[in-house]
């Protein structure tokens, strides 16, 4: 909030100066984590309803040397703000990309498939789609393993925009899934006109299945949307064997969430699927 002092300055609220010194803070410091190489990628699974781990999802940490491991919920955000997350989202993929070169290596993991967050600053680049298609030819990555998950809203804030580049990296193999779906204003229409493979159901809706009776429409509704347009449907935030009965009752195929795992580095994922049945 800014005010006009009786000499024609202005002032500040002290208290959003300290919050707009703390961002700039903040913004510094993930500039300076990206160069130190203090962000690292943990990865949780995605399993099917047959008990099979199908891929994972890779989510961003940032190791700090003070605070120890942060959550993207503390800084993803002001990099979004800013122009950070381009190098930072091109940082993402180049390490979830090089992860999964290796797994597409190793017969215990060669059918797994890795989604990957794609901001909205990110996917509007100019040149996001070759950054994409480079990033493919130099890790070797066969392109139908790597999923890109965008949100409703970015998907929906230039739609001509965002079907031209979904088209363009889906004739090389890329596959799409909509992220946090049903929270934006979803309409058959523009889904329709999207090369789109999954939708994933917002954690928000699953957390409330068998406690507000709209939410459970909400799932059911989107799990028949998905069947009916030839969609993948998968459910993330899974807690409870009851979430997860609801779910299977209702046709949803795929899984994730802390009931069958939290996120975690690529080498405890290889651990884990050791002890479960491979894809
Ligand atoms: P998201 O893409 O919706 O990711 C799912 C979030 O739900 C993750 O939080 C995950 O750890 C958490 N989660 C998974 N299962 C459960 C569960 O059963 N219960 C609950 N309560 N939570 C569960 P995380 O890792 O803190 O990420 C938060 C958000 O930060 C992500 O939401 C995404 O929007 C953003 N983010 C994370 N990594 C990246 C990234 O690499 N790039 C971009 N652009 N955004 C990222
Ligand atoms: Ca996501
Ligand atoms: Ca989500
Ligand atoms: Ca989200």
């Amino acid at each position: 909030v800014k005010s006009q002092g009786r000499n024609g300055l202005c002032f500040f609220d002290p208290q959003m100066q300290v919050a707009i010194s703390q961002r700039a803070q903040l913004e510094n410091d993930l500039q300076v984590a990206l160069s130190g190489r203090q962000f690292v990628l943990h990865y949780q699974p995605q399993w099917h309803l047959d008990g099979h781990m199908v891929g994972a999802e890779a989510l961003i940490r940032w190791q700090h040397p003070q605070r120890g491991l942060v959550g993207p919920g503390n800084f993803i955000a002001v990099a979004e703000d800013s122009e950070l997350i381009v190098p930072l989202g091109h940082w993402i993929l180049r390490t979830a990309c090089e992860q999964l070169a290796r797994w597409q290596d190793a017969p215990a993991t060669r059918h797994l498939q890795l989604s990957v967050n794609v901001s909205a600053r990110q996917f509007r680049q100019r040149d996001f789609v070759a950054r994409v298609v480079e990033v493919l030819r130099e890790t070797g990555v066969r392109p139908h393993l790597l999923k890109l998950e965008l949100t409703e809203s970015l998907v929906l804030d230039d739609v001509a925009d965002t079907i031209a580049k979904m088209e363009m990296l889906k004739t090389k193999g890329v596959r799409f899934s909509v992220d946090d779906f049903g929270t934006g204003y979803s309409s058959l229409a523009y889904l329709t006109r999207l090369p789109l493979d999954q939708l994933k159901i917002d954690q928000s809706f699953i957390h409330n299945i068998g406690v507000k009776h709209t939410d459970d429409v909400i799932v059911q509704t989107i799990i028949g949307m998905a069947q009916n347009l030839q969609l993948d449907v998968l459910a993330e935030g899974v807690e409870t064997e009851a979430q997860k009965d609801f779910l299977a009752l209702h046709g949803c195929h795929f899984y994730q969430g802390y009931l069958f795992a939290r996120p975690m580095p690529a080498a405890q994922l290889e651990a884990l699927l050791e002890s479960v049945p491979a894809d």
